[in-house]
C-alpha cells in the first residue's frame, strides 16, 4: 500500500490535483497496484486555516507518507503578507524539511504539439526530450546574505557556495539519469568567472571517469540560454545548479507552448519525492474548468515512477496522453483556434484512454 500526502494547495491546485486523482485511480485499476490518499492544507488555505503555510500537523503528514502530491498554492489574497509568511514559503519549507536536494523537470514537446510552441517546427524535428536536473537545497538561494554598507552607500549581497559532496550528489543523480536515457550529459556553469563554477566543473570532470559510457559536455549558462532555443533537439539531460536550473528550465518550458503540460520532482537521498507542476496557481483561471491538468497527472506519473517503482503504469500514463492530445483533445492554454475541453472532460479522457490501452 502506497501512502501519498495530497496538498491541493489554491487557485487551480484542487481542480488539477482532482484529475491527477482520477488518472491515478485508473492506473492502480489496471497495474492491480494500492495506495491511500492522506489530504492536508498548504499555502493559502493552510494560512486562512492555521495562520501558517505550512502547518505542523501538514509536515508530520508528509514525512509519514511515501510520497507528497502538490497542486500549487498563492493568490491575491495573500499577496499582502510579509515574505515569510506567504503562501509559497509553505512548499520551500517543505522541500527544505523533506531535505530534497534534487530537482527533475522534464521538457518535453509532443509532436501533435509542435504547432504551440514559439520555435520554428524546424527546430524541433526529431524530436525534444530534455531531463532538467538542477540542485535544490544550495547555492545562491541559501548561502549567506544580508546588507552591509559600501563606499558609505547601502548594498545587498547574496553568496553561492557548493561543497563537494552537494555537487557529487545532484551530479550522482544527473549521470544514473542519463544512463538511463540517451547517456548525454550537458552541465551548466559560469566557470571562466565563478569559482564556485570551477569547482563544479571540477567535481563533475572527475566524476565522468566513473560514467565512461555517458558523453559529457560543458556549457557556460550565458551560451546554454542561447543554445536551447538554437538546438532544442539536442540536449538529453541537462545538470544545473539552483539559480541557473531556476531560470534556464522555465525558458525550456516555454519550447513546450504551455506551462500547464510541465511535471516536476524533486527527491532526496531516500525514495520520498514531492511531485508537483510547475504552474502556479493560476488564479485567473481558478474554478472555471479552464485549467489544463495535463502537468498534475504527469506528475502523478513521476511518483510512480521514482517513488513507487511503477514504471509501467508511470509510462502508460504518459502514453495516454500522447494519446489523447493526437486525437485532437485540447484545454484552452494549447488550443490555438481548435475547439477545447475543460479540465475535468481532459482528466476523465485520459483516465479512459489509459483503461483502453490495457
Ligand atoms: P502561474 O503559473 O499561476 O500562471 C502563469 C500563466 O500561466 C497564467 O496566464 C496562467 O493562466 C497560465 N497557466 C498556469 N498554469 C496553467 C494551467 N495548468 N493551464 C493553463 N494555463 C495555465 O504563475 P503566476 O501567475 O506568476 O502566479 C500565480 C500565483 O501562483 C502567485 O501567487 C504565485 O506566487 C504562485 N506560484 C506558485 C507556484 C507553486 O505553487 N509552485 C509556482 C509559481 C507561482
Amino acid at each position: 500500500m502506497h501512502h501519498i500526502a495530497i496538498l491541493p494547495g489554491d487557485g487551480i491546485g484542487p481542480e488539477v490535483i482532482r484529475q491527477a486523482l482520477c488518472v491515478l485511480d485508473a492506473a492502480a485499476q489496471r497495474f492491480n497496484f494500492a495506495y491511500k490518499t492522506h489530504f492536508a492544507p498548504i499555502g493559502g488555505e493552510a494560512i486562512d486555516k492555521t495562520g501558517k503555510p505550512l502547518p505542523d500537523e501538514t509536515l508530520r503528514l508528509c514525512q509519514d507518507a511515501d510520497a507528497v502530491l502538490l497542486g500549487a498554492v498563492g493568490g491575491p489574497a495573500w499577496d499582502h503578507l510579509p515574505a515569510d509568511k506567504r503562501p509559497e514559503r509553505g512548499i520551500l519549507a517543505l522541500r527544505s524539511a523533506l531535505k530534497l536536494f534534487a530537482n527533475l523537470r522534464p521538457i518535453t514537446v509532443y509532436d501533435a504539439l509542435k504547432d504551440a510552441s514559439p520555435l520554428k517546427s524546424a527546430l524541433l524535428n526529431g524530436g525534444c526530450d530534455i531531463l532538467f536536473v538542477r540542485e535544490l537545497t544550495g547555492g545562491i538561494y541559501f548561502g549567506p546574505r544580508g546588507r552591509q554598507m559600501k563606499n558609505g552607500v547601502e548594498a545587498a549581497y547574496d553568496t553561492e557556495i557548493y561543497s563537494v559532496d552537494e555537487i557529487k550528489r545532484i551530479a550522482h543523480i544527473a549521470f544514473e539519469m542519463a544512463r538511463k536515457r540517451t547517456r548525454r550529459l550537458t552541465s551548466v556553469d559560469k566557470a571562466n568567472v565563478l569559482d564556485s563554477s570551477r569547482l563544479w566543473r571540477e567535481v563533475i570532470d572527475e566524476m565522468a571517469f566513473s560514467y565512461p559510457d555517458i558523453t559529457v559536455e560543458h556549457l557556460y549558462v550565458d551560451n546554454a540560454a542561447m543554445q536551447l532555443i538554437c538546438r532544442p533537439t539536442s540536449f538529453d539531460v541537462i545538470l544545473t545548479n539552483n539559480i541557473f536550473g531556476d531560470i534556464l528550465s522555465d525558458e525550456a518550458s516555454q519550447i513546450t507552448g504551455s506551462i500547464g503540460l510541465l511535471p516536476s520532482a524533486s527527491l532526496g537521498a531516500d525514495r520520498k519525492g514531492l511531485y508537483e507542476p510547475i504552474h502556479g496557481s493560476s488564479p485567473d483561471l481558478a474554478g472555471k474548468d479552464l485549467a489544463n491538468p495535463i502537468a498534475a497527472i504527469l506528475s502523478a506519473a513521476m511518483m510512480l515512477r521514482y517513488s513507487f517503482d511503477e514504471s509501467q503504469a508511470a509510462g502508460a500514463i504518459e502514453c495516454a496522453v500522447d494519446a489523447v492530445l493526437k486525437h485532437g483533445v485540447r484545454t484552452a492554454d494549447i488550443a490555438g483556434s481548435n475547439p477545447t475541453v475543460g479540465t475535468a472532460r481532459m482528466g476523465h479522457l485520459i483516465a479512459s484512454e489509459l483503461l483502453k490501452q490495457q
